[in-house]
């Protein structure tokens, strides 16, 4: 084993069979994972359903998928990477970009992996607290210096669902040499965007939020053009497989799909919310799930009654995330939670 590596296991949520077996009940509801409840289009369904060439490898380009990006995201299709999820191509940068002792400026509470990855690579974790609001504010400044590699800025933060100041992010972006990295996986659920450039400027984002395709692994980024050809020669030489590229294609093919879904999740959101109020502490959210507050142990008295939420410790923060998912499936949430409180 690498000595200066730290090693942590990725805490992911429980998943469905796990909770029937170990409380003995016939109806779970999963909302821990921040998936998309309505599933994929039927388009990706589809096209999985056809594919047929499994001992074909992929073409490593992935030409087709990054034009689609392209039409999507309107991000010039050079500058557009892709890895397995967002994890995968955060994978990548860690390779390419830290050399032990490197500073990764982690503001926290936040997404786990970025710290599993910063221990791995023996890089010094710099965790900047969050003001109350959860926004980053400005002390961050204080944290940025000669040996800062990488700032990795969630844009909604999980799991707090929140966004963060346009003009800190540009403040930011000019005052390091340090790449940024703006961590996009639930943009489609929020009201805003950023529209900035820089040499030192990452944005990522992923299928397996408002796509649903968490299961098929497909991240993307747009890359500065000085750091593709090196993030090419770090990367797995396939990293998505293509019945995966196709399935992507696919949704990008049927984006209203796509729209109609996080439609009725932000919707559903609203609700939630609202209901949140009256019972616990819950922060507005620009994601696919909402944050809150209340007493100890929720999450585990919720699982025995058939609900899968997340109890954000491992986050770094007292407090629970639910994933918005079909009325039905929030309804017996609000239900059971009103019982357990
Ligand atoms: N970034 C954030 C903020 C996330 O919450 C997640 C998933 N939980 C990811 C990245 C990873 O997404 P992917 O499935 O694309 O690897």
């Amino acid at each position: 084993m690498r000595k200066c590596s730290i090693f942590e296991d990725y805490i992911a949520g429980k998943s469905i069979e796990e909770v029937k077996d170990k409380y003995r009940l016939d109806k779970i509801v999963k909302l821990a994972s921040n998936e998309n409840a309505y599933g994929a289009s039927p388009k990706a369904l589809e096209v999985l359903r056809n594919f047929e060439d499994l001992h074909r490898y992929p073409n490593p380009e992935y030409r087709e998928l990054r034009e689609k990006i392209c039409e999507y995201t309107g991000w010039e299709m050079q500058r557009i990477v892709v890895g397995a999820g967002i994890d995968g191509i955060l994978e990548t940068l860690f390779k390419m970009l830290i050399d032990e002792g490197d500073e990764v400026v982690i503001p926290v509470p936040t997404f786990q992996y970025y710290r599993i990855l910063a221990r791995l690579h023996c890089a010094k974790e710099v965790l900047v607290e969050r003001e109350e609001d959860f926004q980053i504010g400005e002390n961050i400044f204080e944290f940025l210096n000669e040996k800062t590699k990488l700032v990795i800025i969630p844009f909604p933060n999980n799991p707090t669902g929140n966004l963060e100041k346009k003009n800190l992010i540009e403040e930011i972006i000019n005052s390091t040499r340090a790449i940024v990295f703006i961590d996009e996986a639930y943009i489609e659920f929020s009201n805003s965007k950023i529209e900035i450039d820089a040499d030192n400027l990452i944005f990522a984002r992923t299928m397996s939020k408002a796509f649903g395709l968490a299961n098929l692994r497909i991240g993307y980024a747009r890359l500065p053009k000085w750091l593709i050809s090196h993030f090419r020669a770090a990367s797995t030489p396939f990293p998505i497989s293509t019945v995966a590229e196709k399935c992507a294609i696919a949704s990008l093919d049927d984006v209203d799909w796509m729209r109609k879904c996080v439609e009725k999740i932000k919707e559903e959101r609203e609700k939630i919310f609202f209901e949140l109020q009256n019972i616990v502490r819950p922060y507005p959210s620009q994601a696919n799930f909402i944050f809150f507050k209340a007493r100890e142990n929720v999450a585990e008295d919720l699982l025995m009654k058939g609900v899968i939420i997340r109890d954000c410790k491992s986050f770094g923060v007292s407090g629970y995330r639910v994933t918005v998912g079909k009325p039905e499936e929030n309804e017996f949430f609000l239900e059971k939670l009103k019982e357990v409180l």
